[in-house]
């Protein structure tokens, strides 16, 4: 593999070769969610970017460490530094202790990125890390830090270039983070919000600023620090967070790494994605009702197209959501499976052939055949052209086209085929081989539907045999009848791999 990974850094709003600061590895650290709630269909693109980015440096031969830390206290209403705590907030409204909540939506969070096929990154929770953060702003307060009644505010005056990562410029005034009494400039942030006097909340510690809470800001810089030692190669989060989350904890690093001179961040590079934009408003949690990935479930849909919706987009344009997008990545997912579970079988056959005459490891080296390892030159060819649209900034569009490629190319033994789109796979984790992926898991049926599919299918069968007697009348009533109860029946066209659907 010799095309060098080439990566965009919003530090320097350009496209940069990647190199890992320790030789063969990469340590990537996520902003991961606040679990005051579910997560939105929106959230869940900035994980699906940052599994795909590091499976890509998997792919590339790095060995990687992931961290996406859970947010369980600190993160207010706003990005402001006023107002109320969103742990808190959300479990005064449930009933519910700021911890049970916190665990509640963590588990979700983790159902989500498991049917999304995230692989397991490092979870830290930043209540775990609360004795670090104070030490962390004892070390920065004397030449950083000043007090208030309200708790402990970093003075971004004290850092060179603060903002330079949103191109915020300090003297054009800030009216993105609310003022609060007494703050030198409208910029300068929470370190530590000490609980009013008469006040109690759920999540709070003993401190040299009195009882209350970490800013929100300072828990990354403390989990990645912990987690992955600076200065560590990747940061990624949603592109939100470049105006302010971020620019916040490169001053944190600079304060605490002594990086006062020179450009250095904490991490060498830093990676957002753009937002997915619902027309309809879904994407916003205070709108009360916001898209989950549990409704796309609902709806009939399987997570995976939803990846697969995500991977055909670039991860720095805007992907608009609609339920239209969402049935064409699930339509082609589903004839992606059909074609590798084709190509399962071929290879299956063979390996049963050879199997019956010769030798067993013969068998397994057929099946432990790695991309690496491949003979035909249109194959490799393709793997390497697939391998270059990765290595540029990610290209997973061009990517799945390459895949595609491959279950349609003819000529090329079945074996070596199989085990590229494998490797391919490894890169895109669609889960294209598994076999619990099978074409019936990707046939849409909403929970809602008010046939189940045993009804369907019978009456489809009781249609199909009218048919044979010539009865059209009889056809086609059950067909109407399907149609009012939302069944849409497929036949007459032969690029649709199912005979029904229900209509969304
Ligand atoms: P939060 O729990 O609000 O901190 O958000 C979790 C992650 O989702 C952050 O990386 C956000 O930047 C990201 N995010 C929020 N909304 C969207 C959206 N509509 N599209 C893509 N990413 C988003
Ligand atoms: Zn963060």
């Amino acid at each position: 593999m010799t095309t060098p990974l080439r990566l965009f850094n919003s530090l320097t709003r350009e496209v940069e070769e990647f190199r890992p600061i320790r030789e063969g590895e990469a340590r990537v650290y996520t902003c991961g969610p606040t679990v005051y709630n579910y997560q939105h269909i929106g959230n869940m693109r900035a994980y699906v970017f940052a599994d795909t980015l590091g499976r890509v440096l998997s792919f590339k031969g790095y060995d990687l460490k992931h961290v996406i830390n859970i947010t369980d206290v600190g993160h207010l209403t706003s990005d402001a530094d006023a107002g109320d705590d969103k742990m808190e907030k959300a479990a005064s409204a449930a009933g519910k202790s700021a911890w049970d909540i916190a665990a509640f939506y963590q588990a979700d969070f983790e159902n989500d990125l498991e049917r999304l096929n995230v692989r397991k990154p490092q979870h830290p929770r930043a209540t775990d890390y609360v004795p670090q953060m104070i030490e962390w702003a004892q070390s920065i307060e004397a030449k950083h830090c000043y007090r208030l009644d309200s708790g402990l505010y970093f003075d971004v005056s004290t850092v060179p270039d603060y903002g330079r990562l949103a191109r915020a410029h300090t003297d054009q005034g800030e009216s993105r983070i609310e003022a609060v009494a007494g703050k030198r400039s409208p910029l300068d942030f929470a370190i530590w919000r000490t609980t009013p006097p008469g006040e109690t909340r759920q999540m709070e510690w003993d401190s040299p600023w009195g009882r209350g809470a970490p800013g929100w800001h300072l828990e990354c810089s403390v989990m990645s620090g912990a987690l992955l030692g600076f200065p560590f190669d990747i940061h990624t989060g949603g592109i939100d967070h470049r105006e302010i989350h971020h620019p916040c904890e490169i001053a944190q690093n600079q304060a605490h790494e002594g990086y006062c001179e020179g450009d250095q961040t904490g991490a060498r590079l830093w990676m957002h994605n753009n937002f997915l934009i619902d027309r309809t408003g879904k994407m916003s949690k205070s709108s009360g009702e916001f898209l989950r990935l549990q409704a796309l479930v609902d709806r009939g849909f399987h997570p995976l197209s939803y990846r697969l919706m995500c991977l055909q987009a670039h991860y720095r344009s805007e992907l608009e959501f609609s339920w239209e997008n969402l049935l064409a990545a699930q339509v082609r997912l589903k004839r992606m499976v059909m074609g590798a579970s084709n190509l399962y079988q071929e290879v299956e056959s063979l390996a049963h052939h050879l199997a019956a005459t010769s030798n067993v490891q013969a068998l397994d080296s057929t099946f432990l055949l790695r991309a690496a390892d491949i003979t035909n030159q249109r194959l490799k060819d393709i793997v390497k052209e697939f391998e270059t649209a990765l290595s540029d900034d990610l290209n997973s569009a061009v990517a799945l086209t390459l895949v595609e490629k491959v279950l349609g190319l003819k000529g090329a033994n079945a074996s070596e085929r199989f085990a590229v789109v494998e490797c391919m796979d490894e890169a895109l984790g669609l889960n294209l081989e598994n076999a619990t992926l099978s074409r019936v898991a990707l046939r849409i049926r909403p929970t809602s539907a008010t046939l189940t599919e045993p009804e369907i299918e019978a009456r489809l069968d009781e249609r199909k045999a009218a048919r044979v007697a010539k009865d059209f009348a009889t056809s086609d009533r059950i067909r109407d009848e399907l149609a009012a109860a939302g069944v849409e029946v497929m036949d007459g066209d032969p690029s649709f791999e199912w005979d029904w659907k229900i209509e969304l």
